[in-house]
């Protein structure tokens, strides 16, 4: 690959050592400021779980396995407090705007004290990036906003993410799958709008948000061809929220139904519609080229959103890792067994090493996927140096006063399209979704591998709810299904980054 990142070698072969570290060719081009934010971005997570999250996370599990129906308001009001949900919206819309690639080292240092509160605080933005990949510029402004006055008034305003359903969740997630789901949630046109029926469930901090993104299709028979994206406010005529499910781990974090029965939404809460790519100026190159029409908006929304969010998740793995060992470390150390300390017992220094090892390669990991994303992904529409600057220098009021909104959605309408629709090549959009895949499956294997390894050197004392492992090893499980299962991110890293030397190959055919 070239540091441009257009070489056509790229993917034919297992690339060599300067392709590989897609950190080598991203440092040069990243802007410094990126670097610093991400260390800021640590220290605020080290501070929160010192006063917060140490103190609350075994409580809050404790009492939602008491009472599974219990909304964990207080959390939300208190992430608020910090200003967890504005850090990532940019400036231009009344958020913080920090860079896209500190969210990742943010979450890993969160996840290493509590995978359940990590999720409640990182989904606002896998609905948010959703929101934002529609590039419905109108509704980012508006929204966005709202969630930056809920954060002024104390009064939480969070965006969760709808995709998945009772008979769609592999499927409805990738784009080569999505023309054979089982999709149920349909869109029809009336005038003036469309009315809405289906239900979505699994959604992480339903019950606990106010806007929900929610992905529809207009002809269920061609999901992939018909697809519609909405933004729904709680209170709307028509939806309600289900039950939310008794699960495993995380269960700080509600995983809810949403239920949709004639619920009528009006033209201006549409936020795109696969029919209309053409006429709104969204399909890119590579959609072009590769004739995928309505298709494209699948890409959009799907695949170009977990590109950047996958490594968070990625990230959480390498968090829960870290946590595990930790606990582990500490527990070796005042331990005594067969009348020495543990951490003097060789098998417990070998198994403790490989621990360190898992936590350093899943924090590898997302770190090159995240690279990969600010060159190659949605992230690197803020890696433009002049841009990153211009946006980190600037005050939000700076934005609100000398910006009216009509002029700032044709300034972003306009950077969307140099930066990311005319730049966007196949073989872009393939490093960087293969990364995010091979990050989201090397972190959350290896965090759930370190939770199994705690459990082993701690005896039955890890079984104690008390001693925190059994948690970090029920948390971490549900890490390997969302975003795509780990078996789907496999194939994802197949289709992506071995499969252009295999042409032969068939993928996503079964
Ligand atoms: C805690 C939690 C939070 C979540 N939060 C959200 C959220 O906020 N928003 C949202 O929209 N969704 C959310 N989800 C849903 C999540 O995205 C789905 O669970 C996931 O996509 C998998 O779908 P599924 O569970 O229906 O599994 P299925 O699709 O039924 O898959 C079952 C099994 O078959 C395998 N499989 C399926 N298809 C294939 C294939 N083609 N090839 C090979 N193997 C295959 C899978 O890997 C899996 O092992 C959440 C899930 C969990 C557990």
């Amino acid at each position: 690959m070239s540091r441009k990142g257009g070489s056509s070698t790229l993917l034919r072969e297992f690339p060599d050592f300067e392709e590989t570290m897609q950190s080598l060719a991203a440092m040069e081009r990243m802007p410094r400021g990126v670097v610093e934010e991400c260390r800021e971005a640590v220290a605020l997570a080290r501070r929160f779980n010192r006063t917060v999250a140490r103190n609350y996370a075994l409580e809050l599990d404790r009492r939602m396995q008491e009472d599974p129906a219990y909304l964990p308001w207080e959390l939300v009001e208190e992430a608020n407090r910090w200003g967890f949900f504005t850090m990532w919206i940019p400036k231009l819309f009344g958020g913080k705007g920090w860079s896209l690639s500190s969210i990742a080292p943010f979450v890993e240092e969160l996840a290493s004290e509590c995978l359940a509160i990590t999720n409640l605080i990182g989904v606002h933005y896998f609905g948010f990036s959703i929101l934002a990949a529609t590039w419905n510029v109108r509704l980012i402004d508006m929204i966005s906003r709202e969630v930056a006055e809920g954060e002024r008034t104390g009064k939480p305003c969070l965006v969760s993410g709808a995709v998945t359903e009772p008979e769609a969740g592999t499927d409805a997630e990738e784009v080569e799958l999505l023309a054979r789901a089982r999709v149920r949630c349909q869109a029809r046109r009336v005038e003036g709008g469309y009315v809405v029926n289906g239900r979505k469930i699994f959604i992480s901090n339903g019950h606990l948000s106010t806007w929900h993104i929610l992905i529809a299709y207009e002809d269920l028979e061609r999901p992939d061809e018909t697809m519609i994206a909405f933004a729904v406010k709680n209170g709307t005529p028509g939806f309600s929220f289900g039950r939310m499910e008794k699960k495993m781990g995380q269960k700080g974090c509600p995983a809810s139904e949403l239920v949709f029965e004639d619920c009528f939404i009006p033209d201006e809460y549409m936020l795109v519609a696969a029919s209309r790519l053409e006429e709104m100026g969204l399909l890119s190159r590579a959609a072009r080229k590769a004739e995928r029409g309505p298709r494209e908006l699948g890409m959009q929304l799907i695949d170009f959103v977990v590109s950047a969010t996958r490594p968070g998740v990625g990230a959480m793995g390498a968090g829960v890792a870290r946590g595990a060992f930790e606990l582990a470390l500490q527990f070796a150390r005042e331990t005594e067994v067969g009348g020495k300390p543990l951490v003097n017992h060789e098998w417990a220094q070998c198994l403790l090493a490989e621990m360190y090892v898992n936590a350093a390669l899943a924090r590898l990991s997302y770190m090159e996927a995240n690279y990969a994303n600010s060159m190659h992904g949605m992230a690197r529409l803020l890696g433009f140096k002049p841009l990153y600057y211009y946006h980190r220098a600037l005050p939000t009021s700076v934005f609100d006063r000398f910006m009216p909104a009509a002029n700032r959605r044709d300034a972003v309408t306009t950077a969307f399209r140099l930066l990311v629709v005319a730049g966007q090549g196949e073989e872009q959009e393939r490093v960087a979704s293969g990364w995010a895949s091979l990050a989201k499956v090397a972190g959350t294997d290896l965090g759930v591998r370190n939770c199994q390894l705690a459990l082993e050197l701690m005896g039955q004392a890890g079984l104690r709810h008390d001693r925190r492992a059994e948690k970090c090893l029920r948390d971490a499980k549900l890490l390997q299904i969302y975003e795509g299962t780990n078996q789907l991110n496999r194939l994802n890293i197949f289709k992506c980054l071995v499969a252009p030397a295999a042409p032969e190959a068939q993928v996503f055919q079964d």
